[in-house]
């Protein structure tokens, strides 16, 4: 039985597997190697606080300078580094590097900047995170209370009860917490009050066509007056032109980031 059935099953099978898992392994031992060759290297992007127009902030975002395919954007490499767990010591390589650049920053001068880094979801299913950002803070002399993590509501609704418990600890420490993407996930607003969170990020999906389309306008006017009567602070993401602006002004948005003011940047052509 498994003679016939294995043979044909393999004969019709096995080609397109081994591309498929071939490829898989090449571009695995490549993501291995690239934290080894020093092929990881951070983007910036600023937050523009809506009223006043200055940059308070910057979230650090991961790109691979790929030898063969230059820069890989991590929508392409992190699911992969998520899958074979190279995204703990991958995001433990960008904790530290956006601490480091932090304090390159601060001895500029740039005093109150905050940094924002994303935290996967292996990495917040991991139980030293805590622990980790701990000895990171510690070893670049990162003021905790400037360091925010992006997390989003899926990582949250997966496990809540363990998720408040890591949320707690992380805040023990000092550092803030921000939920990424909101309104893509559960969005389950009754947790939210429940989860020790300082900021919501309005996913770009509500702000893309926030000037024609009403019901993203609504909804983005709603998350607004949600955080803020919960006391969080509310980022607009992906904004791309002043219209866009003008309306999360008028919604009361707290802050901005987005095309419109600047693109991902290194370290050295952020705007400051
Ligand atoms: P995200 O955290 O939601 O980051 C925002 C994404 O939107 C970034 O894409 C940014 O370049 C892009 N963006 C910013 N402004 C605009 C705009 O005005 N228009 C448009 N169309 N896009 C805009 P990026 O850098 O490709 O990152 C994609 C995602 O990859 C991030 O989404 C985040 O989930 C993940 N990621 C990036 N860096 C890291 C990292 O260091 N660790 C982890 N775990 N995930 C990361
Ligand atoms: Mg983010
Ligand atoms: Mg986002
Ligand atoms: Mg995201």
């Amino acid at each position: 039985r498994a003679k016939a059935e294995g043979r044909n099953a393999f004969q019709l099978y096995q080609p397109a597997m081994n591309a498929r898992s071939l490829e898989h392994l090449a571009l695995e031992s490549a993501l291995h190697r690239a934290l080894e060759r020093d092929e990881l290297v951070l983007h910036f992007q600023p937050l523009v606080e809506i009223a006043g127009g200055r940059t308070v902030a910057a979230e650090a975002l991961l790109r691979w300078r790929h030898p063969e395919l230059g820069l890989v954007s991590p929508a392409d490499f992190i699911p992969l580094a998520e899958e074979t767990g190279l995204i703990v010591p991958i995001g433990e390589w960008v904790l530290r590097t956006a601490c480091l650049q932090h304090r390159r920053w601060r001895e500029l001068g740039h005093a109150n900047l905050r940094m924002l880094v994303n935290i996967s979801a292996r990495q917040f299913r991991d139980d030293n995170l805590a622990d980790l950002v701990a000895r990171v803070v510690h070893e670049t002399a990162m003021p905790a209370g400037l360091l925010t993590l992006e997390l989003t509501e899926s990582m949250l609704m997966e496990n809540s009860s363990r998720g408040i418990d890591v949320l707690e600890r992380l805040r023990r420490l000092g550092v803030r917490l921000a939920l990424d993407d909101f309104g893509t996930g559960y969005s389950s607003l009754a947790y939210l009050k429940r989860f020790p969170i300082d900021e919501l990020k309005i996913d770009r999906l509500f702000i893309r066509d926030i000037e024609r389309n009403p019901e993203d306008a609504a909804i983005a006017d709603a998350i607004v007056k949600l955080a803020h009567s919960l006391g969080l602070r509310v980022v607009a993401e992906g904004v791309e032109s002043a219209a866009q602006l003008d309306i999360l002004a008028r919604h009361g948005c707290d802050l901005a980031q987005g095309y419109h003011f600047c693109r991902p940047v290194e370290a050295a052509q952020f705007p400051l």
